[in-house]
C-alpha cells in the first residue's frame, strides 16, 4: 500500500515537472535577447497557435492562429518594441452561442528602459534591469491578442449581409427567451404586490 502511494507520488511529481519544463519551453521560444543586439531594428515573427493559448489561464482564447511580427528598435537608452498582429482567435459567439473564427489585426507598441525605474511605468513602458540581457514577449503578446478581440463577438455576415450564426441554436434560444418572459416568476410577482402595498 505505502509502495503504491510512493509510486504515484512519484509520478505526480514527474507529471507536475514535466508540465512545467513543456511551459518554460514554449514560453522560453518568446525570448528576445536584445543585449547581443546592434543598435537598429530587428524583426522576430511568431507563429501563435492553440499551444501557445494553452499555457495562459483566463480561457478568453483556447485556440487560433496568429501571426506575430516583432520589430525590436534598439536605440542607445531605449528599445522600442513595436508588434504587428494578424490572425483569428476562436471565440463563443455572443449571439447564437456556437465557436467562430474572429479576425483580428493590431499593431501596439511597448518603451523598454534599462535600469533602474526614475518615474512610474505607463501602459507602455516597461523598466528591465540593466542585468537583464533577454526581454520574454510572450505574455505581453496574449494580452495583446486579447485586446484585438471585438467587445460583442458575433459571426461575420456572409457576402450578402445575412448573418452567419447558427439558425438552429438561434430559434433554440428565442424559443427559451420567450418561454422565460411567459412563465410567471414568483419573486417578481412578490415584489410587485410590496410595491402596490407601498
Ligand atoms: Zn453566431
Amino acid at each position: 500500500m505505502l509502495k503504491k502511494s510512493i509510486y504515484f507520488s512519484c509520478l505526480l511529481i514527474f507529471y507536475t515537472f514535466a508540465k512545467l519544463f513543456q511551459a518554460m519551453s514554449i514560453r522560453s521560444n518568446y525570448n528576445i535577447a536584445f543585449k547581443g543586439l546592434s543598435i537598429g531594428k530587428h524583426v522576430f515573427d511568431y507563429e501563435i497557435d492553440r499551444k501557445f493559448f494553452a499555457e495562459f489561464d483566463g480561457g478568453v482564447v483556447e485556440d487560433g492562429n496568429v501571426n506575430v511580427c516583432v520589430t525590436l528598435d534598439k536605440q542607445s537608452s531605449l528599445m522600442v518594441f513595436w508588434f504587428d498582429l494578424k490572425g483569428t482567435v476562436n471565440v463563443q459567439c455572443d449571439r447564437c452561442l456556437e465557436m467562430y473564427d474572429q479576425p483580428i489585426k493590431s499593431k501596439e507598441r511597448i518603451f523598454v528602459r534599462l535600469g533602474e525605474k526614475e518615474f512610474t511605468d505607463g501602459d507602455d513602458l516597461i523598466w528591465v534591469s540593466t542585468n537583464d540581457y533577454q526581454l520574454n514577449v510572450s505574455q505581453l503578446i496574449y494580452e495583446f491578442i486579447c485586446l484585438a478581440i471585438p467587445i460583442k463577438k458575433v459571426h461575420p455576415d456572409d457576402e450578402n449581409g445575412n448573418s452567419t450564426c447558427d439558425p438552429e441554436m438561434i430559434e433554440k434560444l428565442n424559443n427559451y427567451i420567450v418561454r422565460e418572459d411567459n412563465e410567471s416568476n414568483p419573486v417578481w410577482n412578490d415584489l410587485m404586490k410590496f410595491l402596490d402595498n407601498e
